[in-house]
C-alpha cells in the first residue's frame, strides 16, 4: 500500500520517450501517485527509495539499455510484491508472452495503448495484489493466532499436570496420614486394652490375698459392710464366722514356716469348696480366715463351718508333711442388730476364743 501523499495507488512508469510519460501521467493522475523514469536504472533509483510505497510497475519493452522484461526479471526477487505490467509492440507479443513466466509480469498491454485498457489492468492487478496482500496478511494472523493457541494450550497443559501431580501429592499424603492413624488407632486401642486388663489385674491385687489367693481383709470388709447393711435394712439373715487354725504356730515351729504357707495355700482351696458360690471366704489375717454366708441363718452356718471344721481335721497333710495333723476352731455370730459388721466381728471373735478356750477343734456359736 503506499505510504505517502494519499491513499491513492502508487505507480513507477518507466519508458525511454518522454512524451509517453507525459501523456501517462497527465491521463492517470486522478487514479495514482505517478513516478516515472525514461530508463531502467532510473527507475530502480527510484525503487530503492522506500519511503515512495510504490504498488506496481508500468514498464515499456523497448529501452535502450535494458529491456523492460530484462528490468522486471533482475527486480523480481528483490520485489517480488510489487505489480508488473509490460507496454510492448504488436510485433513483439511472442517475446512478451514467453517472458511472463520469467519476469513474472502480470500482464502485457499491446502499444499503443487505450486508456480504458490500460486502466482496467492496473485495477485488475492492485485488486489482485490488494487480495494477495490481505491473505497473506490473514495467513500471519492465522499464524499468530495458531502460536498463541498453541502456547494457550501448553500453558494449560502444563498448568494440568503441575495440578494433576498436587493431587497425587495430596492424595499420597493422605494414604499414608490414614495409615498413620490406623496405626495410631490400633496402638491406642492395644494400649485401652492394656491398661483395662492392667486396671482389672490391679483391683484384683486390691482385693486379692497373694498367698491364699482369697478375697483379703479390705475386700473382706467392704463386701461385709455392704452385706450387714443389707441385711438390716431388708431384714435379711446374714451370719458370719472366723476361723483360726489351732496351733499354727507349731506348724511352722515343728517343720517349717515353708510348709506354714503351703497349709494356707491350700487352705485357700479347701475353704471355698466348703461353702456355696455366693459366701465369701476371705483372709482375715495370719492364719485366721472369715467367713460370710449371706441369706444364711446360724444353724444352716453352723453346719457348713462343722463341715469345714471335719474336712480340714480329715484331710490328708501328710502330702505336706509325714506328721503334720491340723485342726481349726470356728466362732459365729448372727446377730445383725448390734451398730456395724465390725461389732459383728467382734462377737464372731468372741465366739472363736470361746472355741478356743474350751478345747479347740470346735464350732461355738
Ligand atoms: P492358737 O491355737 O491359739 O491359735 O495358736 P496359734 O499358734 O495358732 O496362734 P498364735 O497367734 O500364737 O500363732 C499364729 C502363728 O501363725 C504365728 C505366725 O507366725 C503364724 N503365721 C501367721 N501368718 C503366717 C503366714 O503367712 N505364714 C506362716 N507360715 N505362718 C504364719
Ligand atoms: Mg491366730
Ligand atoms: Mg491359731
Amino acid at each position: 500500500m503506499p505510504t505517502t501523499q494519499n491513499s491513492k495507488p502508487t505507480i513507477l512508469y518507466i519508458d525511454d520517450e518522454q512524451d509517453n510519460l507525459d501523456v501517462f501521467k497527465s491521463t492517470f493522475r486522478p487514479y495514482y501517485n505517478i513516478y516515472t523514469a525514461l530508463d531502467a536504472v532510473s527507475g530502480r533509483e527510484l525503487l530503492k527509495n522506500d519511503t515512495l510505497g510504490i504498488d506496481l510497475i508500468v514498464s515499456d519493452q523497448r529501452m535502450p539499455i535494458m529491456t523492460g522484461i530484462d528490468f522486471f526479471a533482475s527486480i523480481v526477487s528483490d520485489y517480488p510484491d510489487i505489480m508488473r505490467i509490460l507496454l510492448t509492440a504488436y510485433t513483439d507479443v511472442n517475446a512478451a508472452i514467453d517472458s511472463i513466466n520469467r519476469a513474472k509480469v502480470y500482464r502485457y498491454i499491446v502499444k499503443p495503448w487505450e486508456e480504458e485498457e490500460l486502466k482496467t489492468a492496473i485495477d485488475q492487478a492492485l485488486e489482485f495484489q490488494h487480495l494477495n496482500r490481505k491473505n497473506k496478511e490473514l495467513l500471519q494472523q492465522l499464524a499468530e493466532y495458531n502460536k498463541t493457541l498453541e502456547q494457550t494450550v501448553a500453558e494449560r497443559t502444563e498448568e494440568l499436570r503441575l495440578a494433576n501431580e498436587l493431587l497425587r501429592k495430596i492424595n499420597d499424603e493422605k494414604e499414608l496420614m490414614i495409615e498413620q492413624l490406623k496405626a495410631t488407632n490400633e496402638e491406642k486401642s492395644r494400649l485401652l486394652i492394656q491398661t483395662r486388663e492392667q486396671a482389672i489385674q490391679l483391683e484384683n491385687l486390691a482385693r486379692q490375698d497373694a498367698l491364699t489367693k482369697l478375697a483379703n481383709r479390705r475386700h473382706l470388709e467392704i463386701s461385709l459392710n455392704y452385706e450387714f447393711e443389707r441385711a438390716k435394712r431388708h431384714n435379711r439373715l446374714l451370719t458370719i464366722a472366723l476361723l483360726d487354725i489351732d496351733h499354727f504356730k507349731q506348724v511352722n515351729d515343728m517343720f517349717s514356716h515353708q510348709i506354714g504357707d503351703d497349709v494356707l495355700r491350700q487352705l485357700g482351696q479347701i475353704l471355698p469348696s466348703c461353702v456355696r458360690a455366693s459366701d465369701l471366704v476371705a483372709r482375715y489375717g495370719g492364719e485366721e480366715f472369715a467367713l460370710v454366708f449371706s441369706d444364711t441363718g446360724l444353724d444352716e452356718a453352723r453346719n457348713v463351718c462343722e463341715h469345714i471344721r471335719q474336712t480340714i481335721e480329715t484331710h490328708t497333710w501328710s502330702e505336706l508333711h509325714p506328721d503334720l495333723k491340723l485342726t481349726c476352731s470356728i466362732g459365729l455370730s448372727t446377730d445383725t442388730s448390734v451398730s456395724n459388721y465390725e461389732k459383728m466381728l467382734s462377737l464372731a471373735d468372741a465366739k472363736l476364743y470361746e472355741a478356743k478356750r474350751s478345747g479347740r477343734n470346735r464350732v461355738a456359736v
